[in-house]
């Protein structure tokens, strides 16, 4: 598989066809996004989420939810196992140094394994692609995921969902000399990138049947593709295609206004409701307390993004 530019920065390149103005632009970026900035005098170090910024949560040591199966496995083993995304800024994007994860999508899942009695140093988060969550869930690799996942009715006859905790919509990621493509109406015979298993490639494959569409396991591996000139655009959710063009503000553009509705769930096992319910209460509690308010505002508020006000949780009743 491709390595990323977004994730390893000494890892193995993409091989294939490479102009000189290309191999500079990646040697620019490369500095662009882990160094100090290129190319434009005075530009701004690139920001990344400051612990300190970051709330403290209270772990409820009294917990106690004997009716989830997954909660009572945890509590046994003595830690959560939490899937998660690593390559999506200021989302959840682990650190190749040191192994720690960080984001918005990273801080929701602390907020709520406190409220089910984890201390911070018991969560393992562990990485699954957008394709592979459903399976991971219904195979118990997972207590729960948080990882951009959208909330829809075909997924929900697989696993459950507490929440939505965001509203994203998908959007459209250029470099910056692409001037021909506005909205998804301009991406006839051009080719996007989006990741397999998502709902940014199947709304493609469905309503914009004439862009060539290619499938990667993760939107790094795309937005490489996209510097490299080897695709036309790169399309996913807001929220993630912004920060991919935050670090790197020189070669990359999000275009256009977002044309779906994409609500962020919490994924669970579709029968532990115990569990589902319970992390509904704890989004609604910590949206009241302020920790949601002060998390967004430490990560994904730092790809430009204001704080909205979060959306209604849906406690759907069981299907
Ligand atoms: N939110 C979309 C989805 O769940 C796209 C982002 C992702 O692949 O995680 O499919």
């Amino acid at each position: 598989m491709r390595t990323s530019i977004f994730r390893r920065p000494g890892g193995a390149r993409p091989g294939g066809r490479r102009t000189a103005g290309r191999a500079a632009l990646l040697t620019c970026l490369l500095l662009a996004v882990f160094a100090a900035g290129c190319g434009k005098d005075g530009s701004p170090p690139v920001k990344g989420p400051r612990t300190e910024a970051l709330p403290v949560y209270r772990v409820d040591t009294g917990f106690s939810l004997p009716a989830s199966s997954t909660w009572t496995k945890a509590k046994k083993r003595g830690y959560l196992v939490v899937g998660a995304k690593e390559d999506q800024p200021y989302l959840g994007e682990k650190d190749p140094a040191t192994g720690v994860y960080s984001g918005f999508d990273i801080e929701i899942a602390r907020m709520m394994a406190a409220s089910l009695g984890f201390e911070p140093d018991t969560i393992r988060f562990r990485t699954i692609a957008s394709a592979n969550r459903e399976t991971a869930l219904q195979n118990g690799q997972i207590d729960y995921y948080v990882g951009t996942y959208t909330i829809n009715d075909m997924r929900k006859k697989l696993v459950g969902f507490a929440g939505p905790y965001y509203l994203a919509g998908q959007g459209l990621l250029v470099r910056t000399d692409e001037h021909d493509i506005h909205g998804p109406q301009d991406l006839a015979g051009r080719t996007v990138c989006s990741a397999a298993g998502s709902t940014p490639y199947q709304r493609i494959a469905a309503d914009y049947p004439k862009a060539v569409l290619v499938a990667y396991d993760t939107y790094s591996v795309c937005v490489d593709n996209l510097l490299t000139y080897q695709v036309d655009a790169v399309t996913t959710d807001d929220a993630i295609l912004l920060g991919f063009a935050a670090k790197a503000p020189d070669e990359l553009k999000v275009v256009g206004k977002p044309f779906s509705e994409e609500p962020y769930g919490i994924g669970v096992p579709r029968s532990d409701k115990a569990l589902r319910f319970a992390l509904d209460d704890a989004l609604e509690a910590d949206e009241k307390n302020g920790n949601w308010k002060k998390a967004f505002e430490a990560t994904l508020g730092l790809s430009g993004v204001p704080a909205p006000k979060p959306p209604p949780i849906d406690r759907y009743p069981a299907t």
